[in-house]
């Protein structure tokens, strides 16, 4: 074991598998280890650095803020926040945002307002909220309780009550989880991340937010991973042309600062009123700097190159030899290989290209403004080892 690795094991608790990386710096979307060798980073620290590492205009943003002021409490107006919260409302929508500090923390408000609007129109008993099997919302004892997978419950019983879990894709399952519990939200992500990269069907999301609208149930979208350009359009919802009430993001929006928002509609722009809910480090002013940096970035020829490096990655992946499908929308792609995925990530990590995860599915998150030839090569590499026997 390298110094690094025995000071890790020895003083950092063991929640982590790491790989026998260790990363020194990096530049867009390379980054180089303490052995000189350089990698393609194809996974962008699970879809957060948005614009690759120590991108220069998110760095120049995050570095005057730094210079001005780093943090105050949400006990005094910093402009950052006001600013982010402006851009974000403006192209989505929405109303108003909370601010947080990562996709926990984002869903847990979004699981807060819809308890609290509920109880506030319909009535104290109504408050469970209606999920999907195999979804993730986080590791948070009640985001472990939104989150539809036993794997992540098992050894923290008792989690907190009041979810309820249906079958993606099937909106009758939906909808009877939902009379049955007398629920407030559904809370849906429109691609399951962790769960697979399985984007959800048009009628299926469309069935749903129809219901929930009819019906007063909130319709909360998980966007912590598919949000922030990842999947070829600002927010994924806007694919499946709905209006949700209460969309929860991380990940990506702060581009590599740690951040999150739980943005509400026009029906729960006012159910959260002062202190209902708060967070120390909530609308960071420099998380809030970086953020702003990502969203003006993020403009319409920006996502159309999202959305055309996609294309040039499903059509090199699928139908080559050893890939069995190709799973996902925009730069959140799952593969589903001929050999175990976690064997094509290691060896792929050997060649230099660093790749993810998901279930049985090799994942890429590639930072969204990967130039085409480096992602060229990494798809080159992924290939071949794809096909090797
Ligand atoms: C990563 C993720 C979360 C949890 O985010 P953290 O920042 O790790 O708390 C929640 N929901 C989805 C869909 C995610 O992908």
């Amino acid at each position: 074991m390298s110094e690094w690795q025995t000071l890790d094991s020895t003083y950092i608790a063991g929640t982590y598998r790491r790989f026998p990386v260790e990363i020194m710096n990096g530049k867009g979307s390379e980054v180089w280890g303490t052995d000189g060798k350089r990698y393609i980073d194809m996974g962008s620290g699970i879809g957060v650095t948005a614009l690759g590492i120590a991108d220069d205009g998110w760095v120049a943003a995050v570095t005057a803020q730094l210079g001005r002021v780093q943090h105050m409490s949400n006990l005094y107006y910093t402009e950052p926040c006001i600013r982010l919260a402006k851009m974000l409302c403006e192209r989505t929508g929405m109303k108003n945002v909370f601010f947080s500090n990562s996709g926990a923390e984002a869903n847990e408000c979004a699981i807060k307002t819809a308890r609290k609007y509920a109880a506030d129109n319909h009535g104290a008993d109504r408050y469970t909220v209606v999920t999907l099997q195999n979804s993730f919302h986080g590791r948070t004892v009640t985001t472990l309780a939104a989150t539809g997978q036993d794997v992540f419950h098992e050894k923290f019983l008792p989690l907190t009550e009041g979810f309820a879990y249906a079958v993606a894709n099937d909106f009758e399952s939906v909808k009877a989880l939902c009379e049955q519990h007398n629920a407030a939200a559904v809370m849906i992500e429109c691609v399951q991340g962790e769960g697979g990269v399985l984007p959800l069907t048009n009628e299926f999301v469309t069935a749903v937010a129809d219901y929930c609208h009819q019906t007063d149930t909130l319709l909360i979208v998980d966007e912590v991973q598919t949000g922030n350009g990842r999947t070829g359009t600002l927010y994924a919802y806007e694919q499946y042309g709905i209006q949700p009430d209460i969309v929860s993001t991380a990940k990506g929006l702060g581009g590599g600062l740690p951040i999150g928002a739980t943005l509400f509609g026009e029906k729960t722009a006012k159910t959260l009123g002062a202190s209902d809910h708060g967070s120390t480090f909530g609308g960071n002013p420099v998380a809030c700097a970086g953020a702003c940096e990502v969203l003006s970035r993020l403009t319409d020829d920006f996502l159309a190159d999202v959305r055309n490096k996609s294309k040039f990655v499903f059509g090199a992946l699928q139908g080559a030899k050893g890939v069995k499908s190709v799973s996902g929308k925009g730069l959140m792609i799952g593969i589903e290989t001929e050999r175990p995925a976690a064997d094509v990530v290691n060896e792929c990590r050997e060649r230099g290209v660093l790749c993810l995860t998901a279930k049985t599915k090799v994942r890429l998150l590639p930072a969204l403004n990967i130039p085409t030839d480096v992602l060229a090569e990494a798809i080159d590499v992924i290939k071949t080892v794809c096909g090797r026997d």
